[in-house]
């Protein structure tokens, strides 16, 4: 294993520190430098940027981003137990890391940062589904970070970069892919973490769309997409009742068949419904 930094590698740093992974906090370790590297070489020159890191842990993404030229790394981490591990990094990079021991679903970054913010994460599929959502339902757009560079399970990562035409395409596509572009930017095994979780991952890059893809009210996009999605196996004029008392024809005004089934509309075809339903 190639050495990135002087520091000690990640097993001696979690034997030295007594970091047992716990399972309640999500915790599937990634312990060899070169591929946390490679994660921290996915968003790009990083040299004149921040760096908000979600669930540092011990340290091996940490490592990475600095060793690839982070500015400046701002972690959270709620478990307490991988503070000692993650001051000796700090102490390693001087004035480049600063590490806040806190929930991340209740700490804001914007007062520890000044921009531009690229994100990266490994973290509970859970909780990075939930700030995913956050950091793209924000009250502005164009948001306050440049990139989002995260951990997910294959599938939800799928789920994110999927089609129209398929079983994975849903809200969180349409959501995903109407403010941002993204790609899966590498899969990994199992085997890659410690202790290696039931099913594999992958890594989902996402950057912002200057304004959303297709124009329409945000409040109203959400509204269609979570209604007609709720109940995905059903025609859209059924699926959508109750949204508009002419929702056939609001159907047919945004180029959609009211035989058409969610899963087979283009994000395009959604907010032309939004737009409908807002004029
Ligand atoms: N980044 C490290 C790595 O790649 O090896 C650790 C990844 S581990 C999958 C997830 C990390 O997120 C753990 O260190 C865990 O304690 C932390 N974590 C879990 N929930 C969190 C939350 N709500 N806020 C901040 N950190 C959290």
């Amino acid at each position: 294993m190639a050495q990135i930094d002087g520091l000690p590698p990640l097993r001696e740093v979690i034997a030295t520190h007594g970091l047992a992974a716990k399972k309640s906090l999500g915790q599937n370790f990634l312990l060899d430098l070169n591929l946390t590297a490679r994660i921290a070489r996915i968003p790009g020159d990083l040299s004149q940027a921040d760096v908000l890191e979600v669930g540092p842990g011990p340290g091996g993404l940490t490592r990475g981003l600095l060793a690839n030229g982070a500015r400046r790394v701002l972690a959270i981490e709620k478990d307490s137990r991988c503070l000692p591990a993650l001051a000796e990094i700090a102490e390693a990079y001087p004035d480049r890391l600063t590490v806040i021991e806190g929930d991340a679903l209740e700490v804001d970054p914007l007062q520890h940062l000044t921009g531009p913010i690229h994100v990266v994460a490994n973290l509970p599929y859970n909780v990075g589904t939930e700030l995913l959502i956050r950091w793209l339902t924000p009250q502005v757009w164009p948001p306050y970070w440049q990139s989002l560079t995260l951990m997910f399970q294959r599938e939800v990562a799928e789920r994110i970069v999927a089609q129209p035409g398929g079983k994975a395409y849903g809200r969180l596509a349409v959501l995903a892919q109407w403010k941002a572009e993204a790609r899966i930017a590498l899969s990994l095994p199992p085997e890659a973490f410690t202790p290696p979780p039931k099913v594999s991952s992958a890594v989902v890059h996402l950057t912002p769309r200057p304004a959303p893809a297709f124009p329409a009210d945000p409040g109203v996009m959400e509204r269609v997409v979570a209604k007609a999605f709720n109940q995905r196996r059903k025609m859209l004029r059924a699926a959508l009742k109750g949204l508009h008392p002419r929702i056939e024809d609001k159907l047919e005004e945004a180029g959609i068949a009211p035989t058409d089934r969610a899963e087979t509309v283009s994000i395009e075809r959604f907010a032309a419904l939004a737009r409908a339903l807002q004029g």
